[in-house]
């Protein structure tokens, strides 16, 4: 349905009027109802005084504003029905922008300027670097290739400017007052170069407010009070060959392709503000450091613990009988009553231990020291090894075998030359005892030196040394730490059947450990807890400067709208420069968090490191990243390009 005969441009009855929304503002009408048609390939100049809407005209013409009402069809097509995607395709394929002051991004290059329509029509690296350079070339700007923009005169940005609207072919060139800003020479320099445009094929429409500018152009339409006074109307058909859609020419580049160009971008506008960067790093930093540090101190100080218990069996309970009054003793404890325990679900093993002081000779040297009478669950139950010799075994316990093994203190007491104890007799309260086995030593707990011991089987005990069968406690190992109470309870129920009477105590070491770690493990959860809400707290510094680039690059990102870009190019930009600074924060705080750990482990402070929580804590923070980045980024992209170009 398109033909030659289509306009390429028709405006029918368009108005345009700002405020009057109630806000106390009169609404301004600023375009009363314009018509006109414009063919491809015309050079036409839109002349008015300041102020006679031309901007508004033109802004509409190119899609960066939409009319109040009227019809706008581009190439037969009604462009009111077109999304934002559609309109900023248009904007990229069809339409080629020069302004009065130019609009480059300040943070790129020539070159890159000149780039950034083709970046948006997904044009390959090489092809765009390409046709980048020939075109400034052409454009005489061969020399200033890698010069940013404020290092060119007015009349070379609004070349390169020129430049960048015949990036994607140019169809038409919408030209704002573009030798407003410039010196006469540049000025004639510039419209040499439209006029050049238009001859080569090239729709101009050229907005003046100069009417000796605008006669430079075939067609020339007068604009006053929003209205067209006159229209010089089409000098001749120019015949050229009507905008021809040409979506998807150029293919689209690829997702990785397009997110290493926002993380090159992101690094440039990063690396143009290093003060302001490095103290947003800083909270990310710290965040993801402190994240490390406090796990690793958490951790180490719970295993700390943990390791603090072993030494002491973590599994192990006791009971001992409880005197019922302060005068009378009560029932002592019994071997049936250890038959009950051992009985017991969750009981892996037990010892009864019949205790009471003896003296030791060896010699003319004699020692008062504590005697024992155990089974050979002793050294399982409380985690008591025999360092030399062995332990007495089933066999000794059925013979009444007298054989001992002694602690550390005794040893050196009795042994004090030095020999070897293994194999040595030695008395118990005068009964000869074969030394057969050295206990390791344990330090001393509650007070009491634990290795001022001596340990024979319990029926030499029974019958040799104390003449009664009454276990003064028994250790008692259990399987699962979890059920530690609950088992101890259930040993006190059993007792309590067997005995006819509530009268044994239990020290529930296991759960002591167990309210000890869970100690230890609401310290790791407040310190991780601590950590994060530094992250966050970074975060919100990284949203601050977000939010604060977003307002400064409100114009660039108005030009990246105006040559094209969509919204979620522009989201993808903001977004890759809120993810760049937080990893590289994240990386840093890293480093910085290994380093402390390390650090803290060189002072002896307990601290257990873990990838996981590296991970964690730099996964957090380029989420940190996301979550913060994603509202700055979000209100960029959904600026309107209009308001974005002429806003500050
Ligand atoms: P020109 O480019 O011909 O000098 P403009 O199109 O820029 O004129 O503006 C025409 C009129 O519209 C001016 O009076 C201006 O004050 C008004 N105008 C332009 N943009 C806005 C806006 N966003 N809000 C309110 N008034 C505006
Ligand atoms: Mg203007």
């Amino acid at each position: 349905m398109t033909t030659v005969n289509t306009p390429l441009i028709a405006l029918r009855g368009i108005r345009k009027s700002y405020g009057g929304g109630g806000h106390g503002a009169p609404a301004t009408d600023v375009l009363r109802g314009v018509s006109l048609e414009i063919h491809a390939g015309e050079f036409v100049a839109i002349v008015g005084a300041s102020g006679s809407g031309k901007s508004t005209l033109m802004n509409i013409l190119g899609c960066l504003d939409r009319p109040s009402s009227g019809q706008y069809l581009f190439d037969g097509r009604d462009v009111s029905a077109f999304d934002a995607d559609a309109l900023a395709w248009l904007r990229r394929e069809a339409f080629g922008f020069v302004f009065q002051g130019y609009h480059l991004v300040s943070s790129e290059t020539a070159r890159e300027n000149v780039e950034i329509p083709a970046l948006y029509a997904g044009t390959p690296e090489a092809e765009r670097r390409a046709r980048a350079t020939s075109l400034l070339e052409r454009l005489g700007m061969g020399a200033r290739l890698d010069h940013k923009p404020s290092q060119l005169s007015g009349g070379q940005q609004q070349r390169v400017a020129i430049a960048r609207a015949l990036m994607n072919g140019g169809r038409i060139v919408l030209a704002d007052e573009p030798t407003g800003a410039l010196d006469s020479a540049s000025g004639a320099e510039v419209m040499a170069l439209l006029r050049e445009l238009a001859s080569q094929g090239h729709t101009v429409i050229l907005i003046t407010h100069d009417r000796e500018i605008a006669v430079q152009a075939p067609r020339v339409i007068e604009v006053k009070d929003g209205m067209v006074t006159s229209d010089g109307g089409p000098a001749e058909r120019v015949g050229s060959a009507p905008f021809v859609r040409t979506h998807g020419a150029h293919g689209q580049a690829s997702a990785i392709a397009d997110l290493r160009e926002a993380m090159r971008a992101a690094w440039r506008v990063m690396w143009g503000n290093r003060f302001r960067t490095s103290l947003t790093l800083l909270g990310i930093v710290i965040g993801v450091a402190s994240v490390i540090v406090m796990l690793a101190v958490g951790n180490g100080s719970q295993q700390k613990v943990m390791e603090d218990m072993e030494t002491f069996g973590s599994r192990t309970m006791f009971v001992a009988a409880n005197p019922v009054s302060s005068r009378e003793r009560g029932a002592p404890l019994t071997l049936d009553d250890v038959r009950v325990i051992a009985d017991t679900p969750n009981v892996e093993a037990v010892a009864p231990y019949i205790e009471d002081r003896v003296v030791v000779q060896r010699g003319s040297v004699d020692h008062n020291t504590e005697g024992g009478g155990t089974t050979l669950e002793f050294s399982k139950t409380l985690r008591w090894p025999v360092i030399e010799g062995a332990m007495f075994d089933e066999v000794d316990e059925r013979q009444v075998a007298k054989v001992a093994v002694i602690g550390q203190t005794v040893r050196k007491r009795l042994f004090a030359d030095g020999s070897n104890p293994v194999g040595q007799d030695i008395l118990v309260d005068k009964v000869p005892f074969q030394v057969i086995g050295v206990l390791a030593a344990k330090g001393s707990s509650g007070g009491e030196d634990q290795d001022d011991r001596v340990v024979v089987p319990l029926s030499s005990a029974i019958s040799r040394l104390y003449g009664h069968p009454n276990p003064t406690w028994i250790a008692v190992q259990i399987q699962d730490t979890d059920r530690a109470s609950q088992t101890a309870g259930q040993i006190e129920a059993r007792l309590a059947v067997q005995r006819r009477s509530r009268d044994v105590r239990i020290w529930n070491q296991a759960e002591a450990i167990r309210v000890q770690m869970a100690t230890a493990q609401t310290m790791t959860v407040m310190l991780g807890l601590i950590a994060a809400v530094s992250l966050v707290v970074g975060g919100i510094g990284v949203m601050n400067v977000m939010l604060m680039t977003v307002r400064e690059r409100t114009r660039e990102i108005g030009i990246r709208m105006a040559t094209g870009a969509r919204q979620r190019d522009i989201l993808r930009q903001f977004m890759a420069e809120a993810m760049l600074v937080t990893s590289v924060g994240g990386g840093i705080g890293l480093l910085l968090g290994l380093v402390t750990v390390l650090g803290l482990k060189l002072f002896g402070v307990p601290v257990l490191f873990s990838t996981a929580a590296c991970a964690l804590a730099f996964s957090f923070s380029v989420l940190t990243g996301l979550i913060f980045g994603f509202m700055p980024a979000r209100n960029a992209a959904r600026l309107d390009p209009v308001v974005a170009l002429t806003g500050e």
